[in-house]
This record gives C-alpha cells, structure tokens and sequence, in this order.
C-alpha cells in the first residue's frame, strides 16, 4: 500500500548493504540494519495500540534509535513530534497537552517527572531504551524486523514540527507527507546530492534542519552521513577528511574558523559546505572562503515551509544573501499594507507558495488563516528585498522592526554598520519603549577578543552614515548574545532585559 514518504525516502533502500550512519565510535549502521530497527519499533508502536494519525511525542538524545523512531512513525502513520532536549518538564506539558499526544518517548532520566505530565493529559509514556527491559527499544527488539507500511495520502500529516520560539511561544505547523518529500527530492537536485554523498551530520535531530533538510536528503539519494552527537569542534575536524559535505548553523562555521586546525589542506577534498537556520555574517562567508577556497552556501528556510531559497550550486553564492527561490517555490515580497509585490530593492514582508508550505499550525485556526492566504501564500513574518540579481536579502523579523516616532528602522541595517567598526565581533539592535517615540533604538555590541572597542567612535561612524531616527539611543557591550540551539539570537530575552533601560 502507498505511503509516499516511507516508500521514497526509507523503503527504496530496504535491502542495501551499504552504510547509512557513520557513528562517532567508527561503528556504522547499514540501511538494512537501520531500516530492521525501524520496523520493530513500529511493530512495538502499534502493539502499544497507536493508530494512524496519532501523535508521537519524543525528546530523546541523538542516536541511531531516536532516528530510527522518526522512520519508525512514518512507516506507520504515525505523526512525529520531536522536542527540543533542553526543555523542560513544564514546556514538555504544554506540547503533550497541545498537540493532544498519544504517546511519548523519553530518556530514562526524565521519566520520572514526565510520567506525570504525561498521565496527566492522557498519554501513555516510555523511555526510549534503558539496560534493562521496560523501554521502547526492549519492546521492539523481540518484535520481527519487517512491518506492512500502513497506507498514507500525501496530504497526510507526517509530522507535527514545533516552531523554535525565537519570537514567542512555539507553534506546532503541520507538515504533510509531500511537504517533505517534495523538499528534499528539490534539495538533492538543487545541491548535486548523489549517493556517493557523506554528509557530516553534527546537527541536533528535532529540528528542521538536522532532520529533515540533512536526514532526507541523505536517504533520498542513498548516501550516508557521520553521525556525531552534537557539534564538538576537535570530532568535527577529525571526522572532515571521511566526509564529502556539510551543513551547519553559522556558529558552527565561527567554531571551526577558531580552530587554527582547521586549514585549507583539511577541507580541499570538500564538495559543499551549506549554512542556514541563522543568517551567516558576510565577514564569515568572507574568512570561510579566504581559509578554505570554499564558498559557503546559504540557504533560507523555516519550520512552517522547509527550505525556499537557495544561493546556486554553480554560480556565485553572494554573501550576505540567501540565493534564489527554488525551483518549485514561488516567493514574493510584498507590502504589508497591500500584500502588492514590491519593486527590486525595495525591503517588504517574505511570502512563499509551494509544496514545501506547510497545512497549517496545530489548533490555531485564527492564526493559520492569518497567515496563510487564500490563494497559497505563506506570511513567513520575515522581512526582505531583492537585489538586481534577484538575490533574496533576508532583512530580519517582522517582529524586530523597530517603530520609532513613526519611523520603520530596521535593525540588520544597524547592525552591518555596528559589525564593521574596529574592534566589534557582533551586535544586535533592539527596540526598547520609550515615553516620546514609543520605541527607541538599543544597540548591544559584542567585543572581538581581548578588545574592546571605542564607543565614542563607534557611535561617530553611526552618526556619520544613518540618519538622526536610527541612531541608537545607547550603546552597551555584552559578553556574548544569547542564542538557541540553532544559533538564533533570541531578540525577545534582550527586549525583556532592557525593557525598562529608558522608561
Ligand atoms: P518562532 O517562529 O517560534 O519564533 P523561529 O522562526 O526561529 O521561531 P524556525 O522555524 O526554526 O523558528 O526558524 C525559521 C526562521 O529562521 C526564519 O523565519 C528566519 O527568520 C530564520 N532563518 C533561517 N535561515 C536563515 C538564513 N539563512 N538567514 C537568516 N535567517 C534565517
Ligand atoms: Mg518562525
């Protein structure tokens, strides 16, 4: 019976002797191997009375079985909800009791407290493997290794992917079965992905780039990835020479940057290093090429649509830029007002309309039809211009637009400024209220190390180049900027620390 994803991405390699995961301990995971586990956990899965459609809720580490959990649901129907690992018991409760959870999957060391979270809304619960029995993978391994793919429409949910919050509480966008397939069969074209493909996998697997953009590209084309539990610069540079590619958040490029043994001898054999998930500084793009020879590709994309644009495979990847829309995605800027298309070069809010665009978020009729027009397009909440290339410039958030006496001020505009003065590693402008202008402008700045840089100076380039409105009110140095998981700045813990700083 058809289910488009499992089939394409998962069943196709169901005999394949050759390696899927590379582990961090020279181990490796055949596809049959890989594929086997899948299918008694979803023999396990269903044993346990879960029914297509059902939500599986799960916050594990990264590790062959919590990868083989997520082919495990699609194989059979079940909706796949991965979370975050640094939350907490109490955010763990609100997805349970949001996404109305059927089942869900832990480590051993937080049963406890989940136990009653979990009991609480109604979900049955179990750790994903312990030494001794009682845990998912034990169930599973006395199961028989083949599992009859249940039946899915390609409409059909495959996943329930939290957004990651940067902005405000977490949305659940429910990606269909085409969503994802149709992305990652795009990807694998647009990024020359080939079976012959490693792709160097540091990413954590419950967000959008770890496991879908990284995982389902590899399995679409056949590839293998090494698999490293999380991003440690030493394993990375020593896993380098196995791999053929990379994708990474821009921290991950800064880190290695830092390493003087990261050289161009190590990464020449390379054939792609992609970045996405955060904007990459030019300056890294910059220094990337200048140690390697590589040009880093970045791409955009989002929990709620996957990947949308890409900076080209052949041809020049621009700096600064997030390349083109894909082929099969359509992407306009618009003015917020008229939801008209702007002209080239003219900064307005992004929309995209593809089969990459997700159904809806979970439960929030209101702000799915908000954001989600009726003829297809997608509100991202991320603002934006083309260039005259038809580069797509990613701007910032709608929601980091600063509103001062009237003025629209946009802070990557201050920020590039901040970031070329001497001694300046990073910034980030925020909006902070005031009594006259209703907002005012913050900039906190990062110092390069062992420096610390000339605010007098810094604040006479600004006022030399930007207007009187978006001069910031006040310069402050901070030791770093807080970021997620992903390496997002978190803008809104920054508003929430200074939100008294002129009031
Ligand atoms: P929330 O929607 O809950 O506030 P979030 O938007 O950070 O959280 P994600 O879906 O993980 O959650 O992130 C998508 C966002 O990441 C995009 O909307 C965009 O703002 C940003 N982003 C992704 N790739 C890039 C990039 N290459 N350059 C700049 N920003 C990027
Ligand atoms: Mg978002």
């Amino acid at each position: 019976m058809p289910n488009p994803l499992y089939d394409k991405v998962f069943g196709i390699h169901s005999d394949k002797t050759a390696p899927f995961l590379h582990l961090a301990d020279g181990d490796t995971v055949t596809y049959a191997e890989f594929l086997s586990t899948a299918a008694q956990i979803a023999n396990a899965l269903t044993e346990i009375g879960l029914k297509p459609g059902d939500r599986v809720a799960a916050q594990v580490d990264k590790s062959v079985e919590a990868l083989a959990l997520y082919a495990a649901c699609v194989q059979a129907g079940l909706v796949y909800l991965p979370l975050n690992t640094a939350y907490t018991v109490d955010e763990v409760g609100y997805f349970i009791e949001d996404s109305g959870a059927a089942f869900v999957v832990c480590e051993e060391h937080t049963l406890p407290n989940l136990t009653i979270v979990a009991e609480r809304f109604g979900a049955q619960i179990l750790p994903l493997a312990t030494d001794g029995g009682g845990s998912l993978m034990g169930r599973a391994r006395a199961k028989p290794s083949d599992f009859s793919t249940v039946s899915r429409n390609s409409d059909d949910l495959a996943a329930l992917l939290y957004t990651s919050g940067t902005t405000g509480r977490s949305k659940g966008a429910m990606l269909t079965q085409n969503n994802l397939l149709s992305n990652a069969l795009t990807l694998v074209s647009e990024w020359r992905f080939t079976s012959a493909d490693v792709l160097l996998h540091a990413l954590p697997i419950f967000h959008t780039h770890g496991l879908f953009v990284a995982t389902n590209v590899v399995l679409a084309t056949g590839g293998s990835m090494i698999f490293l539990p999380k991003f440690d610069v030493e394993q990375v540079i020593k896993k380098l020479p196995d791999a053929t590619s990379m994708m990474g958040i821009p921290t991950f490029y800064t880190r290695l940057l830092e390493a003087p043994k990261f050289t161009r001898d190590l990464a020449h054999h390379m054939r792609v290093f992609i970045s996405g998930s955060a904007p990459l500084l030019e300056d890294t793009h910059k220094q990337f090429e200048s140690r390697t020879g590589h040009r880093i590709l970045e791409r955009y994309g989002m929990t709620e649509t996957n990947m949308n644009t890409s900076n080209p495979y052949d041809g020049e990847r621009r700096a600064g830029t997030v390349g083109f829309p894909l082929p099969d995605v359509d992407l306009k800027v618009t003015d917020p007002d008229s939801g008209d298309a702007v002209h080239d070069g003219v900064i307005g809010q992004i929309e995209v309309r593809g089969p990459n665009v997700f159904k809806g978020y979970w439960q929030m009729p209101e702000k799915t039809a908000a954001e989600l027009r009726d003829d297809g397009f997608f509100i991202t909440g991320d603002l934006g211009k083309f260039d005259e290339d038809g580069y797509l410039h990613i701007v910032g958030r709608n929601k980091d637009l600063i509103i001062s006496g009237g003025y629209n001020i946009y802070p990557k505009e201050i920020e590039l400024l901040l970031d070329d003065q001497p001694g300046v590693l990073e910034s980030a402008v925020i909006g902070v209220p005031h009594p006259d202008f209703g907002e005012t402008v913050l900039g906190l700045i990062v110092a390069q190390s062992d420096q610390s840089p000339d605010l007098d100076a810094v604040m006479e380039a600004v006022e030399n180049s930007l207007a009187r409105f978006k001069h910031p009110r006040k310069l402050v140095v901070l030791e770093q900027l807080p970021r997620n998981a992903m390496g997002k700045v978190q803008k809104n813990l920054l508003r929430d620390q200074y939100k008294s700083m002129f009031t």
